[in-house]
């Protein structure tokens, strides 16, 4: 069967690479690495599914690359085997110990490199789904609020680092009378408007550097990587008119008639300590926009 996972090969020596190689390309993408550094080049462009590392090697060892990629977010998850002329307990427990999954001594046999190669791609998919079903709201397909804070904090942290501060901004999202819908509607009715709602919101993205998240029961929240409160405007502005032209009954709504949703704008400020900070803004703006009659946008300034 053939898979097209790709598993990058990491050795200073050609002929160890041809035989591992001749061991898996019937089954999978394998590329190659002759060094640490480049090794460390070629997953930054293109992340491998598992990778394969020699210890021994000139300029930057097995050990170091294996603690550079779990150092970083992006790289920890990748599944890492030593294959290693190293044989003493010391030096596997070393490798397993720098965040290795699994260890194999040279002369390697080919049938038990596969074996493994294959159990640890199993487990690494398996991982990647468990991640993505934890980070996600299984109604709307947004993230859910616990990738919302992880996200918002990453950011945070990012800025706070920063002495030239870029902007960041988020918007708060919540829709009009809501409740009074489900009321009239039931909650059959309330879920595919939630879900129609977060459709656009979701569609109102402009890179995958953005996030939108469900926050609440019908709130939703969008953090904008590197956007004003002026752009952030625009953004809910869109959302908001592009919800309005659903046209999804409401008669609950008052006059209004159709679902509508209120907006609050925050921008991110070096002098907020915490990322509650910047959610109290947004939150105190859509409060404002609920309380001035909804159906609008409002910034925090
Ligand atoms: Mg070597």
């Amino acid at each position: 069967m053939k898979n097209d996972s790709y598993i990058l090969v990491v050795d200073d020596q050609m002929a160890n690479i041809e035989s591992l190689g001749e061991s898996l390309a019937d089954q999978y993408d394998v590329r190659f690495a002759l060094s640490g550094q480049s090794a460390l080049e070629v997953i930054a462009k293109s992340k491998p599914d598992l990778i394969l590392l020699d210890i021994m090697m000139p300029d930057m060892n097995g050990y170091e690359v294996c603690r550079v990629l779990q150092s970083h977010p992006d790289t920890a998850q990748i599944p890492v085997i030593f294959i290693t002329a190293l044989a003493t307990p010391e030096e596997e427990t070393q490798g397993l110990d720098a965040g290795a999954v699994d260890y194999i001594v040279k002369p390697f046999n080919p049938s038990i490199v596969r074996a493994r190669v294959r159990n640890h791609l199993a487990l690494k998919y398996a991982n990647d789904q468990l991640r993505v079903l934890s980070l996600t709201d299984s109604l709307t397909g947004l993230a859910n609020r616990r990738h919302l804070f992880e996200r918002l904090s990453s950011e945070i942290e990012h800025l706070q680092a920063k002495p030239e501060t870029e902007p960041f901004a988020i918007i708060l999202i919540d829709i009009d009378y809501f409740k009074r819908y489900n009321d009239t509607y039931g909650h059959v009715a309330g879920d595919f408007c939630l879900q129609r709602v977060a459709g656009v919101i979701r569609s109102a993205l402009r890179s995958p550097a953005d996030l939108t998240a469900r926050y609440g029961g019908e709130e939703f929240c969008c953090l904008l990587h590197q956007a004003t409160l002026d752009e952030a405007r625009q953004i809910a502005e869109r959302i908001s008119q592009s919800v309005a032209d659903l046209e999804i009954p409401h008669l609950g709504a008052y006059e209004r008639q159709f679902v509508t949703v209120s907006a609050g704008v925050a921008q991110w400020q070096p002098h907020m300590a915490h990322i509650e900070s910047v959610l109290q803004a947004a939150d105190e703006a859509l409060y404002a926009a609920k309380a001035t009659g909804r159906n609008k946008v409002v910034c925090k300034v």
